[in-house]
């Protein structure tokens, strides 16, 4: 069945019953932990709106994205008993628009603690939060600094309904690295001394470091989107991106010919290679040049030459015109090219290749609830 990109040059079909199995699947290991979401990003990528009303109806009540701006265009749409964190908590001087916007923080510091306090001593009432502690990652949360300061002044945070502590883990995706127990050896320490209330540290790959990782709440995101959570192992997960790019020209090309900006592939031989209409542009990353497979009907084809801003170059040489009219779909993300392979040939990680999937695609969703 021949699909349409419509009036984009590629489809990027979302399914969104793979993302509620995945969902399930991770929930399933949880056991008594609350399995939340991030979906910061626009979900990797994926359509926070979708994504995030699709993880509701699966029983999720705690969304996670980055940024206040991302929290506030969720809101709109999300029933209020389900929990909008904002995991760069607020930026100085916004503390209020969380109160309006009915979000809560992720505080990461000391200023950040204070100019949360400030609010709720202004409003006269107890306002929630997380806080975040740094436990090695070295990027967010309460430094050992910080944390001796808290511990030294019970008063640190006065004014604020601590809901949970957070910590994030650096190396989870390694579940040999020993970073992994150190880590958590330390969030239990630091959870012994703070006040009791309830903690979260496990990302996708966190989850599946085992229960002692799992607390009262975990912050999965790359596995809900597909991305395998264990390195070297078998992805468990279900693909949810699909992408496909449509050929739009097909030519033929004497040996010793150059294909592309700057000709960095010249064919040996007389060769047949068509134009897809998907760029760097698109997110279909430069860093695939001369790299990237693409498969038509399950069977690989390499991209040759730079990847241009809106198109790329395959060489199909192996390949009948039958199946290269213009209009024709080549499967760049698929079962036979997962995000993580295509981010192996990119020299990056699948989420990025998630998160840079382009605004110009032709969006399909499906979904079969129950
Ligand atoms: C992005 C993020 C997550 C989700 O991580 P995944 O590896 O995608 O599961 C959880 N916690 C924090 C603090 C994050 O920044």
């Amino acid at each position: 069945m021949q699909q349409d990109t419509g009036r984009a040059g590629a489809l990027l079909k979302i399914d969104l019953t793979a993302l509620r199995n995945n969902y399930r699947l991770l929930r399933g290991k949880l056991g008594t932990a609350a399995c939340g979401a991030a979906v910061k990003a626009d979900a990797y990528g994926l359509g926070a709106l979708r994504v995030s009303q699709s993880l509701v109806e699966e029983g999720c009540r705690h969304l996670f994205v980055a940024h206040l701006e991302e929290a506030i265009a969720l809101r709109a749409h999300i029933p209020d008993s389900v929990a909008i964190y904002v995991m760069h908590g607020s930026p100085i001087g916004y503390e209020a628009e969380f109160l309006e916007y009915r979000c809560i923080p992720v505080l990461n510091s000391a200023e950040q603690i204070l100019a949360w306090r400030a609010l709720a001593e202004t409003k006269q009432t107890a306002l929630p939060a997380i806080i975040q502690l740094d436990t090695g990652m070295s990027r967010m949360g309460l430094s050992g600094a910080e944390i001796q300061t808290w511990l030294a002044d019970p008063d640190f945070i006065r004014g604020i309904q601590l809901q949970y502590l957070m910590s994030h883990l650096a190396c989870a995706e390694d579940q040999q690295d020993p970073m992994n127990v150190q880590q958590l050896a330390l969030f239990n320490r630091l959870r012994a001394q703070l006040p009791k209330c309830g903690a979260s540290l496990a990302n996708s790959s966190g989850i599946f470091l085992g229960a002692d990782f799992h607390f009262d709440l975990a912050r999965p995101g790359a596995a809900l989107y597909g991305i395998a959570p264990i390195a070297g192992q078998p992805n468990p997960m279900q693909a949810v991106a699909h992408l496909q790019g449509k050929i739009i020209q097909t030519r033929e090309i004497v040996a010793g010919a150059g294909v592309g900006y700057s000709m960095t592939w010249r064919s040996s031989r007389p060769s047949r290679i068509a134009t897809v209409v998907v760029g760097y542009a698109d997110g279909w990353l430069r860093a695939l040049s001369n790299r990237g497979v693409v498969h038509l009907d399950g069977i690989a084809a390499p991209m040759v030459g730079n990847v241009s801003m809106d198109t790329i170059t395959i060489d199909v040489s192996h390949m009948p015109l039958s199946k290269l009219a213009p209009g024709a779909l080549v499967d760049l993300i698929s079962s036979e090219n997962t995000v993580d392979q295509v981010a192996a040939r990119a020299g990056t990680i699948g989420y990025e290749i998630l998160t840079s999937l382009g605004l110009r695609y032709q969006r399909e969703y499906s979904d079969v609830p129950g």
